[in-house]
């Protein structure tokens, strides 16, 4: 489907119902005009439209007090396919799924560390091609929204830097559109991950949300009422960078003491090396995390300690942005066992108000590895939704 279609149909009162739809499903027509305010006979008309435009589908599952049952209105699975990529660090990895997050295939092209830009679009169309084969109807596909690691600019699609393979420059919408002829987006993957999360991350509707993804680097994502936040120089989440250190260790962007030198992967290991004597010298993050769980207290002492250091971070954006919920998720929340209740109690600690203290939700990522990915198909769904 080529960008633009869908907006050109968009109205608030569709949106606000396909949206009620989506959250609330399965829901009578009566009950979105009751619960929406909008009228029983516009309510009427948008969904014959959302129907004949495959995005709503009626099924007999209501039920009724007496008398006639309801027509339920549904997301329609297989009206539409959308495709999502994650480009991460050493893996492309490829998904088409429906309207509702749902995987149904899959695909993955591992990638050198070194590589350069022709090899890097090659491997990615190979795995969009991929997916794109394997989808039927062509027609269906509402387009591709590719998560790329680094700094990118969003209205152009183009990937600015990639500190990992340090390409620039790399024009992912212009390639991909010319070759398969769909609307794309990109984003930043720890924004897409945020928005993966909002939209199908079983989060009830809120405000203000917040992912913060801790793997390698640390970045996240902000979702201020339904849509991803920028900043005036598309820089706001960068959260890894806040400094926390005037004097501490060197970051990969060139400042000292920033969050991520304390609470990456590399960072744990870091801090487990120096305060652990006889550690071996090749240990991993997945070490650390394997020896305290098998109780070995020097270990678990090193998570504990990312916990409260991962609380302060967290503490410094509920100051920021006071958002009603944070996911936290990553690589290093694999040993979330370890982390958490530091983190809970650093937030009890140090946050400035009893409310704060109390309402700000912290959770762990239920969608894990997948957020990301499902975060890029949802770029295309927040055009139409
Ligand atoms: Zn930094």
């Amino acid at each position: 489907m080529k960008r633009g279609t869908f907006q050109l149909m968009k109205s608030v009162n569709k949106s606000t119902i396909l949206n009620k739809i989506r959250l609330s499903e399965p829901l009578s027509r009566a009950q979105i005009a009751q619960e929406t305010g909008i009228t029983p006979p516009t309510v009427s008309s948008i969904v014959k439209e959302l129907i004949a435009e495959n995005l709503v589908e009626e099924s007999i599952l209501g039920e009724s007090r007496g008398g006639r049952k309801p027509t339920m209105l549904l997301i329609k699975r297989n009206g539409h396919f959308v495709i999502g990529i994650d480009a991460g660090s050493n893996a492309i990895k490829g998904v088409a799924t429906d309207l509702v997050g749902s995987i149904l295939s899959e695909t993955e092209i591992q990638i050198l560390p070194h590589i350069s830009k022709e090899y890097f679009l090659q491997t990615l169309k190979e795995v969009v091609r991929t997916i794109f084969m394997g989808i039927d109807d062509k027609k269906k596909i509402l387009g591709i929204g590719v998560a790329m690691h680094g700094v990118v600019d969003v209205s152009s699609g183009v990937s600015l830097y990639s500190s990992n393979s340090g390409l620039r420059d790399i024009p992912i919408k212009e390639e991909l559109e010319k070759e398969f002829n769909v609307m794309v987006m990109v984003e930043n993957n720890s924004r897409a991950m945020a928005l993966g999360e909002y939209w199908f991350g079983n989060h009830e509707e809120v405000d203000s949300f917040v992912a913060i993804n801790i793997g390698r680097g640390v970045g996240s994502g902000i979702v201020d009422k339904g849509r991803l936040f920028y900043g005036a120089q598309d820089i706001a989440g960068e959260i890894g960078h806040m400094t926390m250190d005037l004097d501490g260790e060197l970051c990969s962007c060139g400042n000292r003491g920033c969050f991520e030198t304390f609470v990456t992967g590399e960072a744990i290991v870091r801090r487990a090396k120096e305060k652990i004597k006889e550690a071996p010298k090749e240990l991993t993050a997945e070490d650390v995390y394997k020896y305290a769980k098998e109780e070995n207290k020097p270990y678990i002492d090193i998570l504990e300690e990312t916990g409260q250091l991962i609380g302060i971070g967290v503490v410094n954006l509920i100051h920021l942005l006071n958002p009603n919920k944070i996911v936290l998720g990553g690589g290093v929340l694999n040993s979330a066992e370890f982390l958490m209740k530091d983190i809970r109690q650093t937030i009890q600690e140090r946050a400035l108000t009893e409310k704060a203290r109390m309402n700000t939700v912290i959770e762990v990522s239920l969608l894990g590895k997948n957020s990301t990915i499902l975060g890029a198909a949802a770029l295309l769904l927040v055009e139409i939704f």
